[in-house]
């Protein structure tokens, strides 16, 4: 059931946390993993690689790629795709009062715009491959909360976890599932700055049931199942996977 034995997953964002820990766990599965990067993920290529699997990089900036062009790439990589993962993401802080244009647009072109873009040229491909496929948009606890000094970000996951929504109600119909994983407060790049800050970091911890920050490996069993068919009848649902913040 949790098997992905042949199947073909891309993986934006996977140089390094959260999208290298899912990119590690659907190799190990069974995919062959393509993975698109600004920077080089030869780290996650090498993981990939002593998994017994295949990974090509494709090198973009999510801002403004064009979604087709790279979709187009992975199909000439391995033939196909199964899995999309939209993980790459970026977060901007300030004082709503003082946040920059530059900051709203750039947050909103990557954590929103490609997501659906990329979702779009991959349903394409799957309708055209006559092949039910997996779409896995990477939300946040800020599609449910409002947070605080990140309007764009909030804006954006918030968005994410409606248009999971629309995706699943409108593709259903050609076998595909969208959902998505809205990881807690997790040890990567993105909450360096919160976990450098002692206040921000006690009050943070302190109101997490499971006591610990998350780690990529978390999202493994996750991210297998929505990607396999151990989900076939979840469609539209973002799966929080937050130590139990949510319910606090
Ligand atoms: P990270 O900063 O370590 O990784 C972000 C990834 O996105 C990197 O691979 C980076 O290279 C890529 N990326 C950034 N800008 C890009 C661009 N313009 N084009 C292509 N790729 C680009 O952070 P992470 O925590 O691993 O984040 C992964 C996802 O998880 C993001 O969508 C983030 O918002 C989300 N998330 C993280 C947390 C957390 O606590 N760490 C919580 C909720 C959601």
């Amino acid at each position: 059931m949790f098997e992905l034995n042949g199947k073909v997953a891309v993986v934006t964002g996977c140089d390094t946390g959260l999208g290298q820990g899912m990119a590690l766990a659907l190799a190990r599965a069974g995919c062959d993993v393509v993975g698109i990067n600004v920077v080089p993920a030869d780290a996650t290529g090498a993981l990939i690689a002593e998994a017994g699997r295949r990974f090509r990089d494709i090198r973009a900036d999510l801002r403004t790629a064009k979604a087709a062009v790279l979709i187009g790439q992975v199909v000439a990589s391995f033939g196909r795709i199964d899995i999309l993962v939209n993980n790459a993401g970026i977060i901007r802080r300030a004082d709503a009062l003082d946040f920059s244009e530059q900051d709203w647009d750039e947050v909103i072109e990557v954590n929103l715009k490609a997501v659906f873009f990329l979702a779009q040229a991959a349903a394409r491909q799957f309708i055209a491959q006559k092949s039910p496929g997996r779409i896995i948009n990477i939300a946040s606890l800020l599609s449910f909360q409002g947070g605080i000094r990140v309007p764009s970000y909030t804006a954006a996951k918030s968005g994410v976890m409606g248009l999971t929504r629309l995706l699943a109600n409108e593709w259903a119909k050609h076998g595909i599932t969208v959902n998505a994983i809205a990881p807690g407060y997790m040890d990567t790049n993105n909450t360096e700055a919160l976990r450098a800050d002692p206040v921000r970091s006690a009050e943070i911890l302190g109101r997490i049931p499971l006591a610990r920050w998350g780690l990529p490996a978390d999202l493994a069993g996750p991210i297998v199942f929505l990607a396999s068919p151990a989900s076939a009848y979840v469609t539209g649902h973002t799966l929080a996977v937050d130590g139990g913040w949510l319910g606090r």
